[in-house]
């Protein structure tokens, strides 16, 4: 690094320099309007109205978002998603599931599932970080999982059905940080699942499925079949609770209410076509100007699986991204480092709803600016 600190200057800098994969940027109109609430809905009980309509404000402004398809159900729980992947484990599973892992979030679910002694060995496709890999057809497999978008290295996939899959498997998709930003058919998913603290620009600790009938009916048939599954666990349990604009035990009132707020403005915005036109519109600008710059790349080398929710730039040698970083975030642009544990010559830089593209292209120029300084 430089001797002196590098200030950018002002007139090249966002106005909101927060560019975090989860948690993610949160509108301060919405911080303003949990303000406004905040003696009347925070700190009163969860199982009266004033709660219970939050969540079904919720929970409505989801289904309105994704067009959701007859039968269909919008369940929420408590945990994040690395809780449902359990849920999933105990409530989805029947015995085989098979994975397509990219990346260390998709992995995480794999193992929660090779780690479970009650299911089969699962079949996991794995791809190298920063291309993909995809599931297909097996027999036997009851249950398939993808990841939408991989957060970890910036790869997204469509939501499809596996083709030739055994009549009755399911599929799910994590789509914790796709979901909101990236375009979506849910007749192509059983279970569409993600946390809020992502496109829905909200806190953790909240997890939403997106079930269809067919996964509602398999949560009710395997908890019928006697498996032990703890209650905080139990899909069944959520779905009765989600019903009555519920959770088990005691949601994070804030999170609820700044999804809700959040749904609520991407719909008034235009909803999911806005929101992917949106992302695909800062995406651009990001992947452009790496494409152009003689010192930065696109990692992921395939432009049809680049993310347009999670944008990954290399750096050629010589140049230190991480350097970059740290100047950024000493200038109020913070959290553009790579995924921890990938360990590239990176910058790893959220595109979701709730950033604006105009503050994107003022990234691009505060680092091109920090580069020429160092
Ligand atoms: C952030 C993230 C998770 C983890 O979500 P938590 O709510 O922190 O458990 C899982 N999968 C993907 C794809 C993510 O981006």
């Amino acid at each position: 690094m430089a001797e002196t600190p590098i200030t950018i200057p002002a007139e090249l800098l966002p106005v909101d320099g927060r560019f975090c994969c989860g948690p993610s940027k949160v509108r301060p109109q919405a911080v303003e309007a949990l303000s406004a609430v905040s003696s009347s809905f925070l700190g009163t009980s969860h199982r009266q109205k004033t709660v219970k309509n939050q969540v079904a404000r919720f929970r409505q402004g989801l289904a309105d978002f994704f067009g959701l398809p007859e039968g269909y159900e919008v369940i929420i729980g408590n945990g994040g998603t690395t809780a449902f992947w359990e849920v999933a484990a105990f409530s989805l599973i029947k015995d085989r599931a098979q994975f397509a892992t990219f990346g260390e979030f998709g992995a995480k679910f794999a193992k929660a599932v090779k780690d479970a002694p009650f299911l089969g060995a699962p079949t996991v496709h794995k791809g190298e970080p920063g291309s993909a890999a995809f599931l297909t057809a097996e027999a036997g497999v009851d249950a398939y999982g993808i990841t939408q978008n991989e957060t970890s290295t910036g790869v997204a996939v469509p939501v499809q059905r596996v083709a030739g899959a055994d009549q009755g498997a399911l599929i799910l998709h994590d789509a914790t940080s796709a979901a909101g930003g990236l375009d979506v058919d849910l007749t192509q998913s059983d279970v569409y699942y993600f946390a809020p603290q992502k496109c829905f620009a909200s806190d953790g600790g909240l997890w939403i499925a997106i079930l269809s009938p067919a996964a509602i009916a398999r949560a009710e048939e395997i908890k019928a079949g006697g498996r032990y599954i703890p209650a905080f666990l139990d899909l069944v349990t959520a779905i009765e609770n989600s019903r009555l604009e519920q959770t088990l035990n005691t949601p994070a009132l804030a999170t609820v209410f700044l999804a809700a707020e959040q749904t609520d403005w991407m719909n008034a915005q235009g909803g999911l076509s806005w929101a992917a036109q949106r992302t695909a519109e800062s995406a651009e600008i990001l992947y452009r100007w790496a494409e152009k710059s003689p010192v930065a790349t696109p990692f992921v080398t395939d432009p049809g699986l680049r993310s347009n929710v999670v944008a990954t730039i290399d750096f050629a040698e010589g140049v230190d991204a991480a350097a970059i970083a740290k100047t950024l975030r000493a200038n109020g642009l913070v959290d553009t480092e790579p995924y921890r544990k990938l360990g590239r010559n990176q910058l790893r830089v959220a595109l979701y709803p709730a950033i604006d593209p105009s503050d994107v292209q003022a990234l691009t120029a505060s680092i091109d600016y920090v580069i020429e300084q160092l």
